[in-house]
């Protein structure tokens, strides 16, 4: 069979082995989803197999369609009937046939609860029971009750275990309400789709012999990411006459904050003796370099079994990691580099671009759109696109309009946060706005449209727009927004709500405003507002040829030819929170996700970093410490470097740096600048080269806080940044 020549020995083994259950533990890109694709084909074509006897769970969505398309690829029409899809899905499909049998009158056309309907019926808990959304995040509360749930600890044991008078208590108290809210609705949540199953398969033999009839083979991609439910669901679905294969790479686990447990798939002959185990050597994926840079970062896990992964492939790119001296010019580097690539004959869907968190798209987004590269984001919204993002800028939107364009941003935002205004309320003001042919702030300021507490809350919002316009000429329109957004509420409704991605995204566009007035000093809040609405235009059509932004947890078994790893800084990858935590796990966790970043690239690897001052944390970035993991022999360094080198240039090639403390700038003969921050103290007047004279407030921990003359107002610089010189 001709699909089958290409495999190496021990893949060909692995597609074979049908005699019992089998385990593949292979590192990345030595073709453990290609076995599964090619063991369907070898099954149905080679044994007779019927199609729909077939099961083979993933991950993602997108991964189930790749699998899909690849058996289809092989054997045409004859894979028609079977049965792949991810955990969820296929537990959807199985409740569809058989929920009615749990005997608690669930039908089955049951209705699933997204994560808005969630927040409704905590809502109305919150209202039953006096509980304070301040005091009880949803976000919070929800993660409670979904670890309850997937501890198998029903509300009554809740109850039981929450000390009286404690927060668990009314959590638990809410949790109470939560399930029989659902179960009166009938409806199921995600979690249930998997604990129904689970239950279901247990207590009901009937159903499970039924289903289990129906799956000769099972197939499981991406196992060491699987949770204990998931596993016990797949162990119902085994008979006896079941063959059952799995594949992992233990060095890929990146859920394990969901509740993956990696020592499932390394215990797993323990459960289903007798199991053959294949490992799978070679990589087919990657080229030299990426591959021996991306298993020198993960050696440094000591919470791991060593493999050895070797590639034939003869050409080479080395990894390119460019260290951009400050945050502007790092996404810059990065559209240069994809035109490069471009001109060299890649094409635009062959480049992926991941990084750790969704609001670290925002700079590259913006630069990819005035370098007219077009780019699409996987499984997320575009950065203007957002929902805080698009509140945010309504606000800024009502300080300078005056035409009807406001009563776009006046609807978004007049009840955001909730003042109770109400829809009645919006709708009086938009009648009278018709009526007297004045916009609706115009309205609101001339007339009383409410009653009581709506018209005090209209009051103050007036006080609280009319105080931001008197500011608009004195003020920096960052400062305009911060504060806006402080004294409106709107930050405290997101950390009430724990909203951390959301919080980050408001903190992105002030930092983005700040670049703003860096670049124009003497932009107006209306021209920022003008460029912006450039960015926010619709999508580009590009005939399916767009560069691909992503997470690199969407990115999990996913391959593309070049890749960039965006803002690999310490503190944002591997992030704050496994730093701070101290511990071994919480960081091993990080880099195994580098690891899943490294090995998503065929030819070429980017990383980059920028070494500024970073708004979102509150202080100087570093590269990645995983940066400095990778073997030396792999990787091109170019760009800034850390100070324990004292011979720089900042666009030469540079050898890899020690661990630094702190940043030295040089200038492009390599000299270090005069100013040092011994020279510069508390109380120094200085020049910026845009915000013009200022005051040093402190200087400690590599950044300056300056106070400005002018409408700058205080702001954060780098120690030794070039713009600042001493008066
Ligand atoms: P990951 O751990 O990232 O999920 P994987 O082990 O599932 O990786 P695959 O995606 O199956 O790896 O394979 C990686 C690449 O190597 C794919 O492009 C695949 O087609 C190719 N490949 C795998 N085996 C062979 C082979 N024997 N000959 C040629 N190409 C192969
Ligand atoms: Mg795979």
């Amino acid at each position: 069979m001709s699909y089958l020549d290409s495999l190496n020995p021990s893949q060909y083994d692995a597609v074979t082995y049908t005699d019992g259950h089998i385990r593949i533990i292979a590192g990345a890109g030595s073709g453990k989803t290609r076995v599964i694709t090619t063991r369907i084909a070898y099954l149905i074509e080679s044994l007779g197999i019927a199609p729909y006897r077939i099961l083979a769970i993933t991950f993602t969505n997108k991964a189930a369609n790749e699998m899909k398309e690849r058996v289809y690829s092989i054997l045409g029409d004859d894979a028609s009937g079977m049965f792949v899809s991810t955990i969820h899905s296929f537990c959807v499909r199985l409740l569809r046939e058989d929920i009615h049998k749990m005997g608690d009158g669930y039908p089955r056309n049951f209705t699933i609860v997204d994560s808005d309907d969630q927040k409704s019926i905590l809502k109305e808990a919150y209202k039953m029971y006096g509980i304070e959304v301040k005091s009880y995040s949803y976000a919070n509360v929800l993660s409670y009750i979904s670890a309850c749930k997937g501890e198998e600890i029903s509300p009554e044991a809740a109850m039981s275990i929450a000390n009286e008078f404690t927060s668990e208590k009314i959590k638990a108290q809410v949790y109470d309400y939560y399930e029989k809210r659902l179960e009166h609705m009938k409806a199921l949540d995600f979690d249930d789709l998997l604990l129904f199953t689970n239950r279901l398969l247990k207590k009901d033999q009937e159903v499970r012999v039924k289903w289990q009839r129906r799956f000769d083979y099972i197939h499981v991609d991406e196992f060491q990411d699987v949770d204990k439910i998931q596993y016990s669901i797949i162990r119902y679905l085994v008979s006896d006459k079941c063959n059952l294969c799995v594949v992992g790479d233990p060095d890929q686990t990146i859920y394990t904050w969901r509740g993956a447990d990696v020592n499932i798939i390394m215990n797993f002959e323990k459960d289903f003796a007798p199991v053959h185990t294949v490992m799978l050597n070679e990589n087919y994926r990657s080229c030299p370099s990426i591959l021996k840079g991306a298993n020198s970062v993960i050696k440094n896990n000591k919470n791991r079994i060593d493999k050895d992964l070797y590639t034939s492939r003869q050409e080479d790119n080395k990894i390119i990691h460019y260290s951009a001296f400050e945050e502007a010019l790092e996404p810059a580097w990065v559209c240069q580099q994809i035109n490069k690539c471009i001109q060299s004959g890649a094409a635009y869907r062959d480049i992926a671009v991941l990084y750790r968190s969704n609001y670290l798209s925002r700079s590259l987004e913006k630069q990819l759109l005035e370098a007219r590269i077009p780019y699409r984001i996987y499984g997320g919204v575009r950065f203007y696109d957002r929902a805080e993002i698009k509140d945010a800028l309504s606000y800024l939107r009502m300080l300078i309009h005056d035409n009807a364009a406001i009563d776009l941003a006046l609807k978004r935002i007049i009840n955001v946060p909730k003042r109770s205004i109400g829809n009645k309320t919006v709708e009086t003001i938009e009648d009278y706005s018709r009526s007297e042919n004045m916009n609706m702030y115009e309205v609101i300021k001339n007339h009383d449209v409410a009653r009581g507490k709506a018209q005090t809350a209209l009051n103050d919002f007036i006080k609280l727009i009319e105080k931001y316009r008197n500011l608009v000429n004195s003020m920096s329109i960052s400062m305009l927004l911060e504060g806006l957004m402080d004294e409106c509420g709107y930050m405290q409704m997101l950390e009430d709500d724990k909203e951390t991605e959301r919080i980050e995204n408001v903190k992105e566009l002030i930092n983005d405003i700040e670049d703003f007035e860096t670049a124009n000093p003497d932009g107006t809040l209306d021209e920022y507002l003008q460029q912006i609405a450039l960015y926010t235009d619709k999508e580009q059509e590009n005939n399916g040829q767009f560069v691909q932004l992503m997470t690199i947890h969407a990115a999990k078994g996913l391959e593309f030819d070049i890749v960039f790893v965006y803002s690999m800084c310490d503190g944002i990858f591997p992030s704050e929170k496994a730093i701070s935590e101290g511990g071994r796990t919480a960081l091993e966790e990080e880099r195994r996700l580098a690891y899943v970043a490294f090995t998503r690239a065929r030819k070429q690897l980017f990383i980059s970093d920028a070494q500024g001052y970073s708004y979102v944390m509150d202080r100087i970035k570093l590269p990645s410490r995983f940066i400095k993991e990778i073997d030396p022999d792999t990787i091109e360094h170019f760009g800034v470097q850390d100070a324990t080198q004292h011979t720089a240039s900042r666009q030469e090639e540079l050898p890899s740096g020690q661990a630094a403390k702190a940043l030295t700038y040089v200038d492009e003969e390599g000299h270090a600048p005069v100013k040092t921050s011994g020279r510069i103290r508390k109380g120094d007047l200085v020049v910026h080269t845009s915000f013009g004279e200022g005051v040093v407030l402190d200087t400690s921990q590599g950044v300056w806080k300056i106070a400005f003359n002018n409408k700058f107002g205080i702001r954060k610089i780098m120690a030794n940044h070039p713009s600042i010189t001493k008066k």
